[in-house]
């Protein structure tokens, strides 16, 4: 049962609402939703709100939520809604600064308008810079935390932190802090250092990498990406569609006929359930014919729905 009220808050800017749904903030437009639903106005607003939230209830940030599935019974305590799109982006002191809730896509054309390289690979992943630094987001041989020269933090508590990677434990698609333990404080900005560029040639790079993805990858489709992680020098999209398991379904939930690593939502119908049942499936059929176990990249999150 909920045990947070509007009138818990004063002096709010954002958006509160309790016991809301969160499927058409995921990308697999499915699952279940959270007690509390917090879009902040802006990074002082959010800090307001986390101030004021008790402290007994656990904060969970959405960005775009396009790695993210909510089992069917939702998440207990708050979710914060990240994702931004009036979100600040700016040069200083020779760096790029992004809010944590700007959209990867913006980042690479706003590096590339600035005449920055290397920034490219960010325009065909579509979170949030939020949950890029999450993910150490990245593809085509480039990695977020490769140009972040610091972090904006908030803790739970509410207060800012400014860190250097230094402060954390960067791997493919990994980050904790330096001691190994899990993420605590969200990412309210990042300063990103890209080497000099050109906008043209970025323009380009850009365009050939959407164009490789929209050859290879089912983009008109409810999915999330790559669901699985590749495992040391293969491919699970490989292992995945040499198992056999290519348009396999569980309800609503397809292995994509396009790209084996990506699970479809076609008629925006699957349950988290027929989610997360399809990646067991995987899991367990590429494990009996190949020996490996696929370990999943999208983040599963929240309770089961009650039986
Ligand atoms: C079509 C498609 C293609 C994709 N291609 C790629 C790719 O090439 N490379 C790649 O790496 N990924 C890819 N992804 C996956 C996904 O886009 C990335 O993982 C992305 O970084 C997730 O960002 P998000 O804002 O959607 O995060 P969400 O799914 O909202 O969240 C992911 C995780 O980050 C945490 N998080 C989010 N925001 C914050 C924050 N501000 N502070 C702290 N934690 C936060 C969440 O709690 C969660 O644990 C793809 C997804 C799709 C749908």
């Amino acid at each position: 049962m909920n045990m947070v009220e509007p009138r818990h808050f004063s002096g709010l800017r954002g958006k509160l609402a309790l016991d809301a749904p969160l499927s058409k903030y995921t990308s697999w437009r499915a699952g279940g939703g959270a007690d509390i639903v917090y879009t902040p106005a802006d990074r002082d607003d959010l800090a307001s709100f986390l101030r004021q939230l008790p402290i007994f209830e656990r904060v969970t940030a959405i960005g775009l939520g396009s790695n993210t599935l909510i089992r069917d019974g939702g998440v207990r305590g708050a979710v914060v809604l990240m994702h931004d799109p009036g979100g600040v982006l700016a040069v200083a002191d020779g760096l790029i600064y992004a809010e944590a809730g700007v959209a990867c896509p913006k980042l690479a054309r706003f590096a590339a308008v600035h005449d920055c390289g290397e920034a490219e690979f960010l325009a065909g992943i579509p979170g949030t810079v939020g949950g890029a630094l999450a993910m150490n987001g990245g593809c085509y041989g480039g990695e977020t935390w490769s140009y972040v020269a610091k972090v904006e933090t908030l803790k739970r508590d509410g207060s800012f932190s400014v860190r250097t990677p230094a402060d954390y434990t960067i791997g493919y698609r990994s980050v904790t802090r330096a001691d190994g333990r899990a993420l605590s404080e969200l990412f309210t900005a990042a300063w990103f250092r890209f080497p000099a560029g050109n906008r043209s040639g970025a323009r380009d790079k850009i365009r050939e990498l959407l164009a490789r993805r929209l050859a290879t990858q089912p983009l008109d489709l409810p999915n999330a990406g790559s669901v699985f992680r590749n495992p040391p020098g293969d491919h699970a999209a490989r292992l995945i569609e040499s198992a056999g398991l290519k348009g396999y379904a569980v309800g609503g939930a397809h292995v994509s006929e396009k790209h084996a690593n990506f699970i479809v939502n076609p008629e925006r119908s699957a349950s988290a359930a027929d989610i997360e049942a399809l990646i067991l499936h995987m899991q367990q059929i590429v494990a009996a014919k190949t020996g490996i176990t696929l370990e999943p990249e999208v983040r599963i999150i929240g309770e089961a729905a009650a039986a």
